[in-house]
C-alpha cells in the first residue's frame, strides 16, 4: 500500500529516543525544554509548550483565552473536527466561516462580511480559529487585521504548516498574526513525535498560564501561591489536565526537527512534480505554492466520477483520501442545526477531493505509478 501521508525515521531518531530510555527521565526531564527551546528557535517565536498531541493544545489555548459558556468561536468547514470541537470542551457555540475555493483557506472576504453581520447583531465571536490547509498559510494579513478591528483572539491551527511561510515570508508560529499557534506531530503531518503537539506564544502571562493547565492546574512558584508548607509544597490553583508530551516524544520530537526544512524541500519537489505529471487531466490542481509546507496534495475531480477514481485508486492498493468532510455536517454539528448548503464552497469542494500520496520518502516510481492508475481512471 502506497498511504497518502507516512513518517521518516532516522537511524539519528532511533538515537534520540534510546538515549532517553536509557536514562532517568522518561518523562518531566531535560528532554522536553530542550524540545521546547528548538521549536521555538526554529519558529522565532518566544515560547513553545510540548503537549500530548494537537486536540490538547487546542483545548489548552481556548481555556487560556478565557473560552467559555456563552462565547463563539468561528473555524474552517474544511478541517478535522478537532478544530471546533476544541471551543465545544469549553461550552462556547461554534461557527463556521465559508471557504476559498481556490486555496481551499477560510475566505477573508467571507469573514469580513459575517463579522459585519455579526457585529450588527451583538453576536461577535471571541475567538478565531483559522487553519492552514494542507500547509498553505490562511491570509492572516487580512485575518489578523479582522480580528483587531472588532477585538477578537486568534488561534491558529498550523497542524499542517510547520515550517511554512507566511506570504511576507515570514516563519508560520512567529506571533505575528496570531495570540497562538498550534501544532500536531501525529505521524501523518509534516514531523512526528508519535501522538503530540505543540502551542506557541508570544506573551509570558499566557504562557504561564498554559504551562499550569498543561499540568493539573499545579503551580510550584512560590511567587503564584497564597503559603507555603516547605520545599515540597504545591498549589492546585485551577482546574487543569495531564496534557504533557513525555521526554521520549521530546527527544524523537526534537531530532526530527533537525530534518524539516529537508522534509519540507522534498515534499514541495514532489508537489511540483505532481503538477507537472497532471497538467494534462480533467482536475483541478492546488494551488502552485512556494511557501506551503506542503501536508496535503489534494486533487479536486468531477463529483459524479469521484468515487469512482477514488476506488480505482483503493483498488491498486493507492491509499488516498479524503480531506476534509464539512465538519458542519457532521452528525454531531447538525444537532446544531447546521445543514447541507450552509457552506457552499466547502461542500462543493468536499464533492470533487481526492488526497494523493505526499511524504518525505514517497519515490519518484511512487509517484509515477500513482498519476498512472489516476490517468487511467479519469478516461
Ligand atoms: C491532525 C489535526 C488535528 C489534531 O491533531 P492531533 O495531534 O491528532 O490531536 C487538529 N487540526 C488539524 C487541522 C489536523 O489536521
Amino acid at each position: 500500500m502506497i498511504p497518502y501521508g507516512h513518517q521518516l525515521i532516522s537511524a539519528a531518531d532511533i538515537a534520540a529516543v534510546t538515549e532517553v530510555l536509557q536514562s532517568d527521565w522518561l518523562t518531566q526531564g531535560p528532554a522536553g525544554p530542550l524540545f521546547e527551546r528548538a521549536l521555538a528557535d526554529l519558529c522565532q517565536s518566544k515560547h513553545a509548550l510540548g503537549v500530548s498531541s494537537a486536540t490538547a493544545a487546542l483545548h489548552l489555548a481556548c481555556l487560556a483565552l478565557e473560552v467559555g459558556q456563552g462565547d463563539r468561536v468561528w473555524t474552517s468547514p474544511n478541517t478535522f473536527v478537532a478544530s471546533a470541537n476544541c471551543a465545544r470542551y469549553c461550552g462556547a457555540e461554534v461557527d463556521f466561516v465559508d471557504i476559498d475555493p481556490r486555496t481551499r483557506n477560510m475566505c477573508a472576504q467571507a469573514l469580513a462580511e459575517k463579522l459585519r453581520l455579526a457585529a450588527l447583531k451583538n453576536a461577535l465571536p471571541k475567538v478565531l480559529i483559522p487553519v492552514h490547509f494542507s500547509g498553505e498559510p490562511c491570509d492572516m494579513a487580512a485575518i489578523s487585521a479582522l480580528a483587531k478591528q472588532y477585538g477578537i483572539k486568534v488561534i491558529e491551527d498550523a497542524s499542517h504548516a510547520i515550517g511554512a511561510r507566511y506570504k511576507n515570508g515570514s516563519t508560520v508560529g512567529g506571533g505575528q498574526y496570531a495570540e497562538l499557534t498550534v501544532f500536531s506531530f501525529h505521524p501523518v503531518k509534516i514531523i512526528t513525535t508519535a501522538e503530540g503537539g505543540a502551542l506557541l506564544c508570544q506573551d509570558d502571562a499566557l504562557f504561564a498560564r498554559l504551562n499550569r493547565l498543561r499540568s493539573h492546574g499545579i503551580t510550584r512558584d512560590s511567587g503564584a501561591m497564597d503559603q507555603c508548607d516547605g520545599p515540597w509544597y504545591y498549589q492546585q490553583l485551577e482546574l487543569g489536565f495531564n496534557y504533557r508530551l513525555s521526554d521520549l516524544q521530546a527527544a524523537l520530537g526534537r531530532s526530527q526537527l533537525n530534518e524539516l526544512a529537508a522534509f519540507i524541500q522534498r515534499r514541495r519537489d514532489l508537489a511540483h512534480r505532481y503538477h507537472q505529471l497532471l497538467a494534462g487531466l480533467p482536475i483541478q490542481l492546488p494551488v502552485k505554492s512556494e511557501h506551503s509546507a506542503w501536508h496535503l496534495y489534494v486533487i479536486e475531480v468531477d463529483a459524479a466520477q469521484r468515487a469512482a477514481i477514488f476506488s480505482a485508486l483503493r483498488a491498486a492498493d493507492i491509499g488516498v483520501n479524503v480531506h476534509y468532510i464539512p465538519v458542519h455536517l457532521q452528525p454531531y454539528y447538525r444537532e446544531f442545526g447546521f445543514k447541507l448548503g450552509d457552506f457552499p464552497n466547502a461542500e462543493a469542494y468536499y464533492a470533487g477531493a481526492i488526497t494523493l500520496p505526499l511524504y518525505a520518502n514517497l519515490s519518484e516510481a511512487q509517484q509515477d505509478f500513482v498519476v498512472s492508475i489516476l490517468t487511467k481512471a479519469c478516461q
